[in-house]
């Protein structure tokens, strides 16, 4: 290999490529960068608290759509010290809509432990960072890397794409690809190498359809050279999502003019752990009849007895299930029946005013069920 190394000009260690190649491949790749980078916010300043939060909010989700939600944060918590002090409600609150909330709590935490450990600084070694909640090597190497300069590799589903292709590898294990990343990063320039990488993935080497012919890379990607490009990675065969369905009830009590709604909080585990959201039927009461009733009202006789307006049905696709949501809305008059707690849940069914709600964190569905009860009943009502 030592002898190979030397006839083709490979840098020693792991590069499989020649120190020629790597420079073609760095400025081919910057260049493009430079001509196509997206305008992006968080990319008009290095702060390490700034490109935590945009990786974090761009994981698994579309950068369109990250945009406004990292504009409504950065007003909201401009510095981390901000982050650290606020509530996990309204850090939730504002998260609301982009998913997988335990980025968010992480998020929060994170900011709260750079706080008391480190005075306030994001450290700035990828060791370090992956020691904070919610950050693994791909977000520790794209903060080390981005906002500090540091060359480090940072692989996510793009750049393992990006990869594969290039190296002909229909599955590509983490230390290859993090062997090979680190191999390619532009030592003077990391932060925009990564950048460029993730960003080629995302626009021109797209699962499907890569463009090859816009592509910086082609003249050294091994996949298109073997005609296969749109086949690599190998996918992963996967299983059926399971689909389960939930009958919700949306308990309303109406006081001159103003609306106030039966919402539970979820338990702090578990999917979409401690978000609000309409209570399922089953703990409305607990008499004889209903045995799996969880008695949270004192008196629910009304509520019983009403069948109710029902709504269109709510689905909903988690990462690893569907539900769908079968709501029905039912009036009650007032004044709210009060909430017994028989399900020893503690405070976490609570009253709350419509004008309150904005500020709750309400899951997608459960904020598509409120809009279609703000609106008026559906088809069964
Ligand atoms: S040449 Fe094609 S397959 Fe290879 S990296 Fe570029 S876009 Fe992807």
């Amino acid at each position: 290999m030592a002898e190979r190394d030397r006839r083709t000009q490979r840098e020693p260690g792991t590069a499989p490529w020649s120190r020629e190649e790597l420079q073609e491949i760095r400025e081919g790749l910057l260049a493009h960068f430079d001509a196509e980078a997206r305008d992006l916010p968080w990319r008009d300043s290095p702060d390490p608290y700034r490109i935590l939060v945009s990786e974090v909010m761009s994981q698994q989700t579309r950068l369109e759509t990250v945009v406004p939600y990292y504009r409504r944060w950065m007003e909201r918590f401009p510095e981390l010290t901000d982050l650290a002090a606020a509530q996990e409600e309204e850090v939730l609150a504002l998260w609301q809509g982009l998913g997988y909330y335990s980025r968010a709590r992480n998020l929060r935490a994170a900011a709260r432990e750079v706080a008391q450990r480190y005075g306030g600084r994001i450290p700035d070694r990828e060791e370090e960072l992956q020691t904070l909640p919610g950050v693994g090597p791909y977000t520790a190497g794209a903060v080390a890397s981005i906002a500090f300069g540091r060359p480090v590799p940072a692989v996510d589903g793009n750049v393992r794409r990006v990869l594969a292709r290039l190296r002909d590898e229909p599955a590509p294990s983490p230390p290859m690809l993090r062997a090979w990343a680190g191999a390619l990063v532009d030592p003077d320039r990391p932060g925009d190498f990564n950048q460029a990488l993730m960003e080629l993935g995302a626009s021109v080497c797209t699962p499907r359809s890569p463009d090859c012919p816009r592509c910086p890379l082609r003249r050294h990607c091994a996949g298109r050279k073997a005609g296969r490009a749109e086949d690599l990675p190998a996918r992963r065969p996967r299983g059926p999502v399971p689909h389960t369905h939930a009958r919700v009830v949306v308990l309303r009590v109406s006081t001159d003019g103003t609306d106030r709604y039966l919402l539970r909080r979820r338990p702090p585990h578990g999917l979409l752990a401690r978000m609000w959201e309409f209570p399922e039927e089953g703990f409305l009461s607990a008499g004889p009849d209903d045995a799996g009733g969880l008695g949270v009202l004192d008196d629910a006789g009304d509520a019983e007895a009403v069948p109710g307006a029902r709504l269109e049905p709510v689905e909903h696709l988690f990462s690893h299930r569907r539900i769908t949501y079968h709501p029905r809305l039912l009036e009650l008059p007032p004044p709210p029946p009060a909430i017994a707690d028989s399900s020893g849940e503690g405070d976490l069914f609570r009253w709350i005013h419509d004008g309150e709600l904005e500020e709750l964190p309400l899951p997608v569905a459960q904020r598509r069920i409120l809009t279609m009860v703000r609106s008026g009943p559906g088809p069964g009502g």
